[in-house]
């Protein structure tokens, strides 16, 4: 648990900010910070404050790189403990940024989760000053014994000489931190494209729960795996990874609520990373046991708009000793949307690498067969409220039939999920679907309590667990 952070921060608590003045935090000596009192005149001085710090580090052949900063939780701070209390989080946040380990010069801090600094370091320091900034700015603050994880996104706009303009420097600063903060709260982004660094609510409480948990997240989280079976055999072909969290007051969350909690404070990133490594630490363990099954792992939008993420799966892989192709990433239909550069190009990333995707819950999105056909994937799981009732309507059945039926079509692997009972299990087997899951072929549990069946791949003898 890190307190050290906030108490670097400035020893004890500072006094809450009042709302709508600019906070003036405790300086080291060589930064400084603007005192504006008005929106142009601010947005003039800041302008010569920059323009100043940039010409006095170009003469020192120094780089100067913009960070902004937003608070991503802002809102729930402010409405959970008030308006003063977000402006406590903002200035501890800022007097973190004083202590990395170049020249700082706060240039404003907003009280309401804003802060836009001026780090002057050697050209070669510039890349590492992205991560180094979210490793200063994490770690709780303690606000009036409530503990509060500012989820900072960072944006970061380098200005390398003389002619720039320090107004247009500002305003992409600005672009990617407001971009960032709406696409990966919690981010990283640099401005230019293609130097990205690395990254890094339901309600406050679950946020601030969840990133307790994200400590040592081996004592409240862990996996549950759910069997994928070839219904004609009743082997296990693959296995879903699904996140259980153990609340120490709520017991279990369900996990679209932590997953939602996750995607909107940017602990998403962690947490992935988490459920991916626990995962495939899982999958060797089968595959070292000669049951090679193929691993699927769900993965959230806001994963896949980070430039890195494909890097980390790769990693991933490798320090777990698995071949790709052990790996199969669930995506919902809706997060594949056409036109996300971003996610594209994670999505092709991975596909080079070997990585199997899969389009998660299809059916209840919008896409058609057309656009599927699109998308770079190996697989479709189709959603079980296409199968639920089709063991006695008959309207149901035909229109599984004619999905089915498109989908086809398509050189893609079908899964059905949500298989609850032997009579649409039988249904299914007769309208030749090969592969399933669902409570009546196995619910989710440990790992070690799954039955995959002996060496040489899973065995048709699997076990079935009971409903
Ligand atoms: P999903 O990926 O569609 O996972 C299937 C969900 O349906 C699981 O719920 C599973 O327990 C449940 N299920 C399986 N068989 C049956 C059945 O026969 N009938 C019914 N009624 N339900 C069945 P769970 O574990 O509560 O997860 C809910 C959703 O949360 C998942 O839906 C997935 O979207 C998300 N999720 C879970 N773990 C992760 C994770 O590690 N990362 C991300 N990004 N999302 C996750
Ligand atoms: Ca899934
Ligand atoms: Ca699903």
């Amino acid at each position: 648990m890190d307190t050290s952070l906030a108490r670097a921060a400035g020893g004890s608590r500072p006094a809450p900010a009042p709302v709508g003045a600019v906070l003036r935090p405790r300086l080291r000596d060589g930064a400084s910070v603007s005192a504006p009192t008005d929106r142009q005149g601010h947005g003039r001085a800041l302008q010569q404050q920059l323009r100043r710090i940039r010409d006095d580090a170009v003469r020192r052949h120094r780089t100067v790189v913009l960070t902004g900063l937003s608070l991503a939780n802002a809102a729930e701070v402010a409405d959970g403990l008030g308006a003063e209390s977000l402006g406590v989080v903002t200035s501890v946040v800022a007097q973190r940024l004083l202590t990395l380990p170049h020249e700082v010069h706060l240039l404003a801090v907003s009280p309401l989760g804003g802060v836009v600094a001026a780090v002057v370091c050697e050209r070669h320091e510039r890349d590492a000053v992205g991560e180094e900034t979210r490793t200063v700015c994490s770690g709780f603050v303690d606000v009036v014994g409530t503990r509060v994880w500012p989820v900072v996104t960072v944006g970061l706009r380098p200005i390398a000489h003389a002619l720039e303009s320090t107004a247009v420097a500002l305003a992409d600063m600005r672009q990617i931190v407001f971009d960032t903060d709406r696409r990966s709260p919690g981010g990283v982004r640099w401005h230019e494209p293609g130097t990205v660094s690395t990254p890094a609510r339901r309600t406050l409480s679950l946020t601030n729960d969840l990133a307790d948990a994200m400590v040592d997240p081996d004592e409240q989280l862990r996996l549950a795996f759910q069997p994928v079976r070839d219904l004609r055999t009743g082997r296990v072909t693959a296995v879903e990874a699904l996140l259980r969290w153990q609340h120490p007051e709520h017991g279990m969350v369900p996990p679209p609520d932590a997953i939602g909690v996750a995607e909107s404070s940017g602990l998403i990133h962690p947490l992935g990373a988490w459920v991916l490594d626990r995962a495939l630490r899982q999958g060797s363990v089968w595959w070292r046991a000669h049951r090679y099954v193929t691993v699927h792992v769900n993965v959230s939008p806001v994963e896949l708009r980070e430039p890195s993420y494909a890097a980390g799966v790769a990693r991933a892989l490798r320090l777990h000793d698995l071949p790709p192709t052990a790996l199969l990433l669930e995506l919902t239909e809706t997060d594949l949307m056409v036109g996300d550069r971003e996610v594209r190009a994670t999505l092709d990333s991975l596909r080079s690498l070997g990585v199997r995707l899969g389009i998660d819950d299809f059916g209840t999105g919008w896409s058609s067969i057309g656009q599927l056909l699109d998308l770079p994937v190996d697989t479709v799981k189709v959603d079980r409220s296409l199968v639920s009732r089709i063991d006695h309507s008959p309207a149901d059945l035909d229109l599984l039939r004619a999905v089915l039926g498109l989908l086809d079509t398509a050189p893609m692997e079908v899964v059905v999920e949500g298989v609850e009972n032997l009579a649409q299990a039988s249904v299914l087997r007769t309208l030749g679907v090969r592969l399933a899951q669902g409570y009546h072929l196995g619910r989710p549990v440990p790992a070690a309590q799954l039955t995959l069946g002996g060496p040489g791949g899973p065995g048709g003898a699997a076990r079935r667990t009971a409903d």
